[in-house]
């Protein structure tokens, strides 16, 4: 055996890890070792470290078990001699909870075990000593329940099944004659665990595990193995959180918030993780266990008086009702709250972030059971970094480094229009629980949700509560109506931190999944029927309520200039229309990266000059159509000039094959005939001889332009035109001409000769001059290579990353997705590259672009304008290689900005 360090012990005011040790002991173990050096109570124990789960994947768990040991009945003496306890005794037993925790939070997404030691000896002495043997009981039956849920697999098979332990506590209710769980008697309690111990029994064929040593190994394998299950993969996938992270295990000593009416349990956030706010707030049951407040099975009160209040009012709760039924922690247990209080700024100051607190009172007794930086919502993370920048808690840099970009996406979402909404019916309320707008069609159940979107609907997941089975639809829908759970119910948790609308708790809805129906009052609606949903104020419309775009506010037009204070690189867009480029422009782009002019062809009636182009004989015969065409795009070209007034539009030249202009059904070619007044035997012949085996790879970019220079004439001229009528006009157009597809110098050469002459003839033509600059695009492979060459005549380069990636790989942009999802499952690629550029292979290509090319020409200007422009990781990566700026779309505009500023902090 190695000496390795593998368990890390803290208790009592010390601790062996510490806050800045979480790739090893994951973040709530970091943070719990960390909580103790800061004099914050936590109840003993110890964590194994993440570093183990990997050695638990690759030998197993017998080897793992061998090496662990010695060290594992150390830290279980460790907690007994801190709490005078003894695991198993029948006079005071030590009990543990096992949860999992890796180096990112996963909420909810891998196991988690509480009341681990029990046996037939140890509920003797928990009876002992708390003398309450109902508790005792209850205790076993829910640690029986969950064991046998979580490491043995007793779970129901089907969504339609009912689980097996509630199947059997719903019998024994029957056959006592009651109703609630809580008329249970202890007798009762003991009759549970029987039966569940031989339902258990009767799945597994063995005994269940008496000793609690067993129970132990058990709950910690289960926590190694439930990294790798399906929903612990997913988020992974989802929030690219490597599977070799591993989580880590954290065992700690039982603390109890069902021991009676001077106990609780609850989750608490420094903050308001939906809107920002800077006020504290959170959730809590008295004589509860933890999972129950978050589970959502019953409605759990609120925290402060002041968010208690505002909860009542949404909720249609009188003062008087709500101080008699749901009084907050505040009022009833004053003392308790107040340290509570103190404790969560301190532990805000400490961590200098929003924080996101689990807490047990264990008989008058504050214990916290976690801290980690909160979820939260896009609107949120702009508020609460610029409020504690304000603060003067952390400073600007570190205010900017605080946004994720990608959630910036949320704002820039449409939420209801004004007027639509204070016509829509509402049909129920509930909580706020993630703000947004959605409107879709109902579906109750995880896998419908996803089968629907597949089919192109937009759909509204309704759940009575949500769990982290039901995640994938979570993802796909546009929003979540819950109808029992609170502010931090899973729903509520997940959906702030996928940026998505929630509405949960709406209690006066009713739900039968049996029959795939909802009741609002006495509105009812069937699955397919449309709702909407205002995850701002928790309301619940009938029906389709209409958007409009969003105002962005105060505090993210602050940290978007404070971005631009630090980035190295600007942004771009890649738009070919007037609304995109004004879009754009107003979320702060500096120029268009990329206008493709072939969507330019097939608005109105513009295709019928481009099919005659096509279908000409001859040049003369192209000519002809590319007279009609030259006063279109000519118009074209104004309007995006006129709406980036003096900044740069870079125009590519016509792209695609020719073939996606014409018609391939019978039908249409029919109709084209009619139109142009020729026969169809003649379209279809061009139709066919326009065919190509891989037009990806054939007819198209440069090559058009090489084979009919007609038509780069015709752009060319358009385009300089556009740009000296508007000068004419007192508007600066700054036209980059830019050539697709190029492989070598020679292409390009012969491309810039037909856009200079034609230039100088528009020039002589007019007596004036403007300025423009003649690049290309570098997305083939051998563009790369030779860019040294090819920069000695262009002014600029765009990486075309969509095609480079392409042609790079070898996998066709179009038909990719019929392995690229299973090649990302699998391993093969830790990313699909079309999404998020690969540093590794098709990154060489992009520096080596550029690092030739600057050779030969040091003025060149580089930037990207393949998809990949406005993803965070690869701006990161075009900073790297000292790009001058990425294009990306409109909408990503902010984002690219934010994580091109970060780009400039971190390297
Ligand atoms: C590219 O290939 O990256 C690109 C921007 O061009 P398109 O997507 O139009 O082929
Ligand atoms: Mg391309």
């Amino acid at each position: 055996m190695d000496s390795k360090k593998r368990v890390y012990l803290f208790g009592n005011g010390k601790a062996e890890g510490g806050a800045d040790m979480k790739n090893l002991l994951g973040g709530k173990g970091a943070n719990l070792a960390e909580m103790n050096l800061i004099g914050v109570p936590v109840p003993p124990g110890f964590t194994i470290s993440t570093d183990v789960c990997t050695e638990f994947n690759t030998i197993g768990s017998d080897k793992v078990r061998q090496i662990l040991t010695d060290d594992v009945r150390k830290a279980v003496e460790h907690i007994e001699s801190m709490t005078g306890t003894k695991f198993g005794s029948n006079q005071n037993p030590l009990l543990v909870s096992v949860r999992s925790g890796a180096r990112a939070s996963m909420p909810g997404m891998m196991d988690t075990i509480l009341n681990l030691g029990l046996n037939d000896d140890a509920v003797e002495g928990l009876t002992l000593k708390t003398q309450n043997p109902r508790f005792a009981w209850d205790s076993y039956r829910r640690f029986v329940q969950m064991y046998g849920d979580v490491v043995l697999g007793l779970k129901p098979a089907s969504k339609e099944e009912i689980d097996p332990f509630e199947e059997i506590i719903e019998k024994v209710k029957h056959e006592k004659g009651v109703h609630n769980d809580l008329d249970l008697t202890t007798e009762d309690l003991k009759e549970l665990v029987v039966r569940f111990k031989n339902a258990v029994k009767e799945h597994t064929g063995h005994d269940f595990p008496n000793d609690p040593w067993e129970q132990l190994w058990g709950a910690v394998f289960a926590v190694f193995s439930s990294w790798m299950n399906d929903r612990a993969i997913f988020y992974r996938q989802l929030n690219n959180i490597p599977a070799e992270w591993g989580t880590a295990v954290n065992v700690q000593a039982m603390v109890f918030g069902n021991m009676g009416d001077s106990s609780a349990t609850g989750v608490a956030f420094t903050r308001d993780a939906a809107t920002g706010e800077a006020l504290f707030n959170g959730e809590y049951l008295i004589n509860a266990q933890g999972e129950d407040v978050v589970a959502g099975i019953r409605t759990p009160q609120v925290i402060t008086i002041e968010g208690s209040r505002r909860w009542a009012v949404l909720a249609g709760v009188t003062e008087e009702e709500r101080k008699a039924k749901y009084p907050s922690l505040e009022e009833t247990m004053p003392q308790t709250y107040k340290e509570l209080f103190n404790i969560q700024k301190k532990l805000e100051n400490h961590y200098k972030d929003m924080q996101d607190l689990e807490f047990t009172i264990q008989d008058g007794k504050l214990w916290l059971l976690q801290t980690r930086n909160g979820k939260r919502t896009g609107a949120a993370m702009v508020k609460i970094a610029m409020d504690m920048y304000r603060e003067g808690v952390i400073d600007e840099k570190t205010a900017l480094k605080r946004l994720e970009p990608q959630k910036l996406d949320e704002l820039l979402h449409p939420v209801f229009d004004r007027d639509a909404i204070k016509k829509a019916q509402v049909v129920s309320r509930g909580l706020p629980a993630s703000p947004g707008a959605a409107t879709g069609q109902i579906v109750f159940f995880a896998d419908d949700a996803e089968n629907w979107v597949k089919e192109h609907k937009r759909v509204v997941l309704v759940r009575i509560e949500t769990s982290p089975e039901d995640l994938r639809g979570m993802n796909v829908a546009e929003g979540i109506l819950t109808a029992r759970g609170g502010m931090t119910s899973h729903a509520a948790v997940v959906a702030r931190g996928m940026g998505k609308c929630c509405v949960s708790g709406a209690g006066t809805i009713v739900i039968d999944y049996k029959n795939r129906t909802m009741t609002a009052g006495n509105v009812k609606f069937n699955e397919g029927d449309w709702i909407s949903l205002n995850g701002s104020t928790g309301e619940v419309y009938k029906g389709q309520v209409e958007t409009r775009d969003p105002e962005l506010d105060a505090d993210f037009q602050m940290i978007m200039d404070i971005a631009d204070k630090y980035t190295r690189m600007y942004v771009r867009t890649n738009a070919d229309t007037p609304h995109d480029a004004k879009v754009a422009r107003d979320f702060g782009a500096k120029g268009i990266g990329l206008c493709r002019t072939e969507h330019m062809f097939f608005e109105g009636n513009r295709i019928v000059a481009m099919r005659e182009m096509i279908l000409a004989d001859d040049e003369a015969g192209r000519r002809e159509a590319l007279k009609k065409l030259l006063p279109i795009q000519r118009g074209d070209f104004e309007g995006i000039f006129e709406v980036m007034n003096g900044l740069p539009v870079t125009i590519r030249l016509l792209d695609p094959p020719l073939h996606e202009f014409v018609p391939q059904e019978e039908k249409n070619q029919q109709e084209m005939a009619k139109d142009m007044g020729i026969s169809v035997e003649k379209i279809r012949n061009k139709v066919a001889s326009l065919h190509e085996l891989n037009p990806m790879l054939g007819h198209r970019g440069c090559r058009l332009g090489i084979t009919y220079p007609e038509i780069t004439e015709m752009q060319a001229r358009a385009i300089i035109e556009a740009a000296m009528n508007l000068k004419a006009k007192g508007i600066t157009a700054v036209p980059e001409i830019m050539v697709p597809l190029v492989g070598t110098v020679a292409e390009f050469k012969m491309q810039k000769e037909i856009v200079t002459q034609t230039a100088e003839k528009v020039f002589a033509e007019r007596n004036d001059r403007i300025d423009y600059l003649v690049g290309t695009m570098i997305e083939i492979p051998r563009a790369a290579l030779v860019a040294d060459q090819i920069a000695e005549e262009a002014q600029f380069f765009s990486f075309g990353t969509n095609d480079l990636t392409q042609m790079t790989f070898g996998y066709s942009r179009d038909d990719a997705g019929k392995f690229l999802p299973i090649y990302v499952k699998l391993g093969i690629l830790k990313q699909d590259p079309f999404q998020v550029l690969d540093r590794e292979g098709v990154g060489q290509l992009v520096r080596m672009g550029t690092e030739r090319g600057r050779k030969t020409n040091s003025n060149l200007k580089v930037g990207i304008c393949g998809e990949h422009g406005g993803e965070p990781s690869s701006v990161e990566f075009c900073h790297i290689v000292g790009m001058n700026y990425v294009s990306c779309s409109p909408y990503r505009v902010p984002i690219a900005r934010i994580a091109a500023a970060q780009a400039a902090l971190n390297n």
